[in-house]
């Protein structure tokens, strides 16, 4: 049997970022899964070459072999997914309903996809929160630690989160026996299993509260504003997010605390635009300066820099300043500042001027020599382009 394309299956190009094809897969893993496609064999199917597709394309040493040498780089590398199981296993948290996404890094975070993983093991759970946290260049260049304030659910201390005005104050909840749990045994193509599902009479708790505590009306949580410390990596980017683990809603009495998104939002900066970690600034210099040649004091994330500009500068010329951008989010080092050279011509001048120009124009040197379009410095072009299109 031939193997379709893993690019073609997962409806992505070859050069589609990780992040891409993880969100592709999930989209259309979704579309296939086997719960919304109950004995339909050509889903299930489907679902197998996904899973196929995205072991592979998502590994980058896998996806580089794959590029090289099509599916025979490969072989041996992919699962032959005949478990259906097996994909939950190996990808469980990707469905987004396969317990607690594991308490991930920050930048497994940024780029792993973004997607949150739910949990339902009660329906008391605490929800999420986001916020939005405005940073300025410099901040977002080296890291800063910020302290924000937030409105939020927290545990009630008068009754520690039970929601009873006692310690005793509850009773056996008689729909589910105290479990907490309604079980139904269930048939499919993939064999009898039992369906667990929360018993909502308790809300999944297994007991009622008798009396309700005051402070929080049994809810055992009360709202509350709070002061949360957040540390910022340099680097960041707009719509990158710090989950900050259980410190969002707490739950409903003794429920899981849902967790905080702290969303990046990058302020304007007057003089510098930012492009990936390299900072772009328009400088102006004299027909002077650019012709003779100058040392300049030109600002910088980090302050004033002193900067040469080399006798015969044409304008629009680009300069780089190495290690004066961003720090890199995921790697040592940093990115550098570009300065474009603006030329300044002046738009009035006065009869003394006019006849000192008068007299250049007759000297040799400032007569044009060839026409010619464009920069004859390449890289500065393409840097240009890079900018004027990013
Ligand atoms: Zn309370
Ligand atoms: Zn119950």
């Amino acid at each position: 049997m031939t193997k379709r394309d893993y690019y073609e299956i997962l409806s992505v190009s070859k050069t589609s970022s990780v992040d891409e094809i993880k969100s592709s897969y999930r989209k259309l893993a979704m579309k296939y899964h086997p719960d919304k496609n109950p004995g339909n064999k050509e889903a299930e199917e489907k679902f197998k070459e996904l899973a196929e597709a995205y072991e592979i394309l998502s590994d980058p040493v896998k996806r580089q072999r794959y590029d090289q040498f099509g599916h025979q780089g490969v072989s041996g590398g992919a699962h032959s997914y005949d478990n259906i199981n097996d994909i939950f296993s190996q990808f469980g948290d990707i469905f987004g309903s396969f317990g607690r996404g594991g308490g991930g890094s920050i930048f497994d975070e940024f780029f792993g996809g973004g997607q949150r993983t739910s949990r339902r093991e009660h329906n008391n759970q605490g929800s999420d929160l986001k916020i939005n946290l405005k940073l300025t260049m410099e901040e977002i260049a080296e890291g800063v630690d910020k302290t924000i304030k937030v409105k939020k659910y927290k545990v009630c201390s008068e009754c520690e989160g039970s929601g009873a005005k006692s310690q005793n104050g509850f009773s056996r909840c008689t729909h589910c026996n105290g479990s907490g749990e309604i079980r139904q045994a269930t048939r499919s193509i993939f064999g009898q299993f039992i369906n667990v599902t929360v018993c909502n009479y308790c809300n999944g708790e297994g007991r009622i509260i008798k009396e309700k505590c005051d402070e929080c009306h049994g809810e055992g949580r009360v709202k509350t504003e709070t002061t949360i410390k957040v540390n910022v990596p340099a680097g960041v980017s707009e719509g990158n997010y710090i989950p900050l683990r259980g410190q969002g809603n707490s739950g409903i009495r003794g429920g899981h605390p849902g967790d905080l998104l702290v969303f990046i939002e990058e302020e304007q900066h007057k003089e510098f635009t930012r492009n990936e970690d390299d900072i772009y600034y328009n400088l102006e210099v004299s027909i002077v300066d650019a012709v003779m040649g100058a040392e300049v004091v030109v600002p910088t994330l980090a302050g004033k820099a002193k900067l040469t500009i080399e006798p015969g500068t044409e304008s629009g010329k680009f300069l780089r300043m190495k290690d004066k951008g961003i720090r890199h989010l995921n790697a040592h080092g940093r990115g550098d500042q570009i300065v474009k050279v603006n030329v300044h011509i002046p738009k009035k001048i006065n009869s003394k001027e006019k006849e000192l120009l008068k007299e250049l124009g007759k000297s040799e040197n400032f007569k044009p020599k060839h026409s010619h379009s464009g920069t004859k410095d390449k890289k500065s072009e393409k840097n240009f382009f890079k900018s004027v299109f990013n």
